[in-house]
């Protein structure tokens, strides 16, 4: 019965996850435990320690998880100094009233749970940040700097498109993961150091509930990766679950969904991808662009496959 799908780059985490889930695992744990391996892994660039950082050099990481059987859902953005914000999502959801923790408020729950807290940047993400701001005069983390970062980000269209267009070569990523466990039981995560070069404090879909995750029980979960202000004014995920709830087979719900990202007037090199999975097993990945795939793995087999994103017809 266990069955789970990914983003391209959760290969490991699926792996391991599925391996739990075939034990007896539960769904909640398994996407945690995928998370925190990319999350700790320095060679993505999207997630956790070694994220590429914002403007000024600083890395903040973005996650949430969301429970299938109870819906509830925790999230954190915004957090610098801790590298496994998918921990500390799951956190606010158990031991929180809250849903939704930022910044500096996450950063102290952290260490009131007693994490320590740690760089999260690479040598490698650092000398790429050098490499794009160093020679406009900018030092990591020296605020002074602002003024022109922020002259930076509000040039002229041509400008932003350049930001954009390197963001569509190397400066988008995120994982996300769905769980179907043996007690019939959905959960989905997700965690991103967000787009890289962002404005410092920007949040992107990922740990907004209803934008970039959303899990129930009764219909199905959605995950999403790409550029997070469509999914956030789309109110993506939410939005493919409820036309499952509306009756729609998942195919057509996700098609429904693509319509309405379309319907945004998105910069040339901005796109969405979306991964679903229902409670009979069922899963499909859709995206706005040609070329994208996703990750699945049923209990059976071997090792992780990828398969096409669908797209509007
Ligand atoms: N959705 C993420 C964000 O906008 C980035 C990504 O998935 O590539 O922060």
């Amino acid at each position: 019965m266990p069955v789970m799908v990914a983003s391209e780059n959760g290969r490991r985490g699926i792996e391991a996850a599925m391996t739990f889930l075939r034990e007896g695992g539960s769904a909640l744990d398994a996407v945690e435990l995928a998370c925190r391996i990319v999350e700790d892994d320095p060679d993505d660039h999207s997630v956790g320690y070694g994220g590429l950082p914002n403007v000024l050099g600083e890395v903040e990481l973005d996650a949430s998880i969301m429970d299938g059987a109870t819906l509830r859902a925790g999230a954190v953005a915004a957090v610098q100094g801790y590298g496994r914000a998918i921990t500390l999502a799951r956190k606010v959801m158990e031991e929180t009233p809250h849903v939704l923790v930022v910044a500096r408020g996450a950063e102290r729950l952290a260490a009131e749970l007693g994490e320590s807290p740690q760089d999260q940047r690479t040598e490698e993400a650092l000398q790429r940040w050098r490499e794009r701001f160093g020679e406009r005069g900018l030092t990591p983390g020296v605020t002074e700097n602002l003024h022109s970062v922020a002259r930076i980000l509000t040039q002229p269209l041509n400008l932003q498109d350049k930001i954009y267009k390197a963001a569509r070569v190397d400066t988008l990523g995120t994982v996300n993961f769905i769980a179907l466990d043996g007690q019939g039981n959905l959960a989905s995560a997700v965690s991103t150091s967000g787009l890289g070069w962002k404005y410092p404090g920007r949040v992107g879909d990922s740990p907004l509930i209803g934008a970039g995750n959303y899990c129930d029980n009764r219909y199905g979960a959605a995950a999403c990766t790409g550029m997070g202000e469509l999914a956030i004014r789309a109110a993506t995920a939410r939005s493919l679950v409820l036309y499952l709830k509306c009756g729609l087979s998942l195919v057509e719900a996700g098609r429904e969904t693509l319509r309405d990202l379309l319907a945004l007037d998105a910069a040339e090199g901005q796109y969405m991808n979306i991964v679903t999975l229902t409670p009979a097993g069922e899963h499909a990945g859709f995206s706005t662009v040609p070329g994208k795939q996703y990750l699945f793995q049923c209990a059976e087999m071997d090792e992780p496959q990828l398969a096409d994103r669908l797209m509007l017809e």
